[in-house]
């Protein structure tokens, strides 16, 4: 748990979310300003600024954090369209919140991800 930090509240429960999954290596939670009109934030329960600051040892959060993607897409109805699971990495990559979170966004057509 790090002070100060909005996710590790929100894992804890002691900021309010609208939760779609918790076990015991991970948490899923709607984006409060979604983008899309699926966008669930799944974060490590543990804090780690980035995802950049995970490696070997995180191998099992990170496999889960791809698996519960895949289950909750499937289970909110978008798994036949499509989908995308990003995360952003400091000033650069556009991060906001540093603890290490995916969104996972559906449900329209979510266009290039790269802007040419
Ligand atoms: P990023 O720019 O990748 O760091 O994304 C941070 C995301 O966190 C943004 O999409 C915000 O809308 C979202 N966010 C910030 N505060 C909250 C909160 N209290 N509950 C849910 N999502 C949040
Ligand atoms: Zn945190």
């Amino acid at each position: 748990m790090s002070e100060d930090c909005i996710f590790c509240k929100i894992v804890a429960g002691e900021l309010p979310s609208k939760q779609f999954h918790q076990d015991d290596l991970v948490t899923a939670f709607q984006d409060i300003s979604e983008q899309a009109p699926l966008h669930v934030l799944i974060v490590p329960n543990q804090h780690f600024k980035d995802v950049g600051e995970m490696g070997d040892a995180q191998a099992e959060i990170l496999g889960r954090i791809a698996q519960v993607a895949g289950q909750l897409a499937t289970q909110e109805g978008v798994a036949s369209n499509g989908w995308r699971l990003v995360t952003n990495v400091g000033r650069d990559g556009g991060q906001e919140v540093f603890h290490t979170h995916f969104h996972l966004l559906g449900g329209r057509p979510l266009g290039p991800l790269l802007a040419r």
